[in-house]
């Protein structure tokens, strides 16, 4: 075969090979959109585990009619325009892939309405070349996109998708994750017509620490400590459960960095460091955890999925970590006498 440029379709289906997994992949990239468009409330509607529809509104700043188009292209971003701004990034997209990747496995609609524009417009991307189609629709401030039939054409995806249960229910855990990671923004999730979860808006710490134990449980918040610690330039900031809310699993660990969600091995190694005098190795600690530190200390262009980081002074991150869980545990009255914990 002579060398060829991929039609635009192809090429966007291949990158949706790295960002695209399965029905909760798109939902974590389309609410990342969201957030990134500045929305305080988000409404996510699943149908059939999310293999049937997904659709997720937010009230964020819009796209205008004339960039829709551009919206749906690969490497379309409004986010960085330089070597330099990848260096310092704010938001949690950046890579310009995620809406041109989604729209080429699956009907995708992005309806969009400013609030310069009286009318909102609605896109889609179809056929080989992508060619984005407008029309008028009816949409407040803000935008929705639908997916219909995910991996429709791709059936060697499709495959791999499980039951309606476990796809939904990793879209259920994703949800979690993400409304730990912004107290400031509502959110509700639908599946197949019900409402399976409503987040409100949490201003003050106790209403945050309600949100917290609608995540964790009501026994993570009775056993919790809440910390808040500033070092030069880094703040850790959070909940962190007490070895008696400990578990067998790692189910209850959520660990974000400068907002994003992170599951990363430096982090949870520092942390079990911490907990090393007052857990037995085969349980795992429960937290909610927050590090910000300034935005070119961090590289999180690592991975396309974006869950894990690079830190500049990793040492020095780690024991940060270490030592401000550290102090706040040693502090607990059963610290002495922990090894009789157990
Ligand atoms: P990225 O988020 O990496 O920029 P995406 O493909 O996810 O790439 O989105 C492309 C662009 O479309 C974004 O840069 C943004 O300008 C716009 N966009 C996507 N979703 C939304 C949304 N919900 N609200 C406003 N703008 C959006
Ligand atoms: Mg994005």
């Amino acid at each position: 075969m002579p060398i060829q440029i991929l039609p635009a379709q192809l090429a966007n289906q291949i990158a949706a090979g790295e960002v695209v997994e399965r029905p909760a992949s798109v939902v974590k990239e389309l609410i990342e959109n969201c957030l990134d468009a500045g929305a305080t409330r988000i409404d996510v509607e699943i149908d059939k585990g999310g293999a049937k529809r997904i659709l997720i509104r937010d009230n964020g700043c819009g796209i205008e009619k004339e960039q829709l188009a551009l919206a749906l292209s690969r490497h379309a971003t409004s986010k960085i325009g330089s070597l330099d701004d990848l260096s310092a990034i704010a938001t949690l997209g950046f890579r310009g892939e995620a809406l041109a990747s989604i729209s080429s496995v699956s009907r995708l609609s992005l309806s969009s309405r400013t609030l310069e524009q009286e009318q909102a417009w609605q896109a889609r991307a179809e056929g080989r070349d992508m060619q984005v189609s407008l029309q008028p629709c009816a949409h407040p401030v803000g935008s929705s996109v639908e997916v219909l039939d995910l991996f429709f054409n791709t059936p060697a995806r499709r495959k791999f998708l499980r039951t309606e249960k476990t796809e939904f229910s990793h879209i259920d855990e994703l949800l979690k994750r993400l409304a730990l990671s912004r107290f400031d923004v509502a959110v509700s999730l639908k599946h197949n017509g019900k409402l399976i979860r409503q987040y409100r808006i949490a201003k003050d710490l106790d209403k945050q620490l309600k949100r917290v134990g609608a995540v964790l449980g009501a026994p993570f918040i009775q056993h919790c400590l809440h910390i808040d610690n500033r070092h030069d330039d880094l703040r850790l900031h959070g909940w962190l459960g007490l070895p008696e809310v400990a578990r067998a699993q790692n189910d209850q660990q959520f660990f974000y960095v400068n907002g994003r969600m992170m599951r990363d091995k430096l982090l949870q190694h520092a942390i079990r460091q911490a907990f090393a005098a007052y857990l037995p190795e085969e349980l795992h600690a429960s937290y909610v955890l927050f590090l910000e530190l300034p935005l070119e200390q961090v590289d999180v262009n690592v991975h396309p999925a974006k869950h894990e980081v690079r830190f500049h002074q990793a040492r020095l991150v780690h024991d940060y970590i270490v030592q401000v869980l550290g102090s706040a545990l040693a502090k607990l009255p059963q610290a002495e006498s922990s090894a009789d914990l157990w």
